[in-house]
């Protein structure tokens, strides 16, 4: 007994250690490629990536559709894995995040979990290059994810990994939309290395941040990137390629931010004022300034309307 850790000190900061530790404890099931076909239907790959795949399955006794997400084990750590899935399990209780099945195993390469099926996709595979989406579709899903990202962040959980690929929709006009892969998710505070690349949705602070100290994970990060998402699906673009200040179209959007810019940069005189207000609140530069992402505080009709 003098040797069991307290639970204060098994609570490292990262993740939600407690249902990790505890499911690290149990074996998990090994299935061979028979076993699975013995259980599940095939029915066709729905993604792939560096960290393996993701596949369309029918449960064969309930006819029940699933996603099998396997996750390369020479990718990923089984702490890691475990992490990702009881994240998952634990943010399922919100409408607007994926739900995770009572599922898991792991195969000779792979470690694997069941998600519910999201039938229209993801946003990404939606979004007309060049041309965005209609904004009543936008208002849709910007109201849902932000319920999403305010559910997880009163979790003092931060996504990391806000995009258009990571929105899960359950029909063609964005009606239902889902929050999905936790895979980055960490607690507020935890201190983690800055991913080698950005990309067009990570936060100035973040592209910033040194390779060797990294920077403490906050929900602001997410808020961030839920500005860029928003852009990106009224548009069509991204509004720039990185929030670095060797990047044109960034470095002119911080003077318009500063108020150093006579008139407004291209790319965003397209919205009205209100949508305007709404960006420079989600997009502050300062991440202590930024909005959250229900829009609480904010002035009401922040969403664009075209202009004439
Ligand atoms: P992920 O790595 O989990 O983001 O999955 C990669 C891609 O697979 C996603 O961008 C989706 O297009 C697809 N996908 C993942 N999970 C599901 C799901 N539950 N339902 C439908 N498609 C999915």
């Amino acid at each position: 007994q003098g040797q069991k850790q307290e639970p204060s000190r098994k609570l490292a900061c990262c993740g939600v250690p407690l249902i990790t530790e505890d499911m690290q404890s149990l074996a998990i099931r090994t299935l061979s490629g028979t076993d699975i076909n013995k259980h599940y239907d095939l029915i066709r790959e729905l993604g792939k990536g560096t960290y393996g795949k993701v596949d369309l399955v029918s449960h064969k006794s309930t006819g029940t559709k699933m996603a099998l997400k396997f996750v390369n084990k020479n990718k990923t750590k089984l702490k890691n894995f475990l992490r990702e899935f009881s994240i998952t399990n634990t943010l399922s209780s919100s409408p607007f995040i994926i739900k995770v099945f009572d599922v898991v195993f792991e195969t000779e390469d792979c470690y694997v979990f069941a998600q519910e099926y999201a039938p229209g996709g993801d946003l990404f595979d939606i979004i007309p290059p060049q041309v965005g989406l209609p904004e009543d579709m936008v208002k849709r899903c910007v109201q849902q994810l932000g319920l999403a990202l305010d559910y997880m962040h009163s979790k003092s959980l931060v996504h990391r990994d806000i995009k258009p690929e990571n929105v899960l929709l359950f029909d063609r006009d964005c009606r239902r939309v889902k929050l999905a892969d936790f895979g980055m998710t960490r607690k507020v505070g935890c201190r983690v290395k800055r991913i080698s690349g950005t990309i067009p949705y990570t936060a100035p602070e973040v592209c910033q941040a040194g390779r060797a100290e990294g920077f403490a994970v906050d929900t602001s990060i997410d808020v961030w990137a839920f500005g860029v998402l928003i852009f990106c699906v009224l548009t069509g673009n991204f509004p720039w390629e990185a929030a670095a200040a060797s990047d044109t179209f960034f470095e002119e959007f911080v003077r318009w931010q500063k108020g150093r810019l006579a008139g407004l940069p291209s790319q965003w005189r397209r919205f009205t004022d209100s949508a305007l207000r709404m960006f420079q609140r989600l997009l502050a530069l300062d991440p202590e300034k930024r909005l959250r992402p229900d829009g609480r505080g904010a002035p009401p009709a922040l969403l664009p309307l075209p202009q004439t």
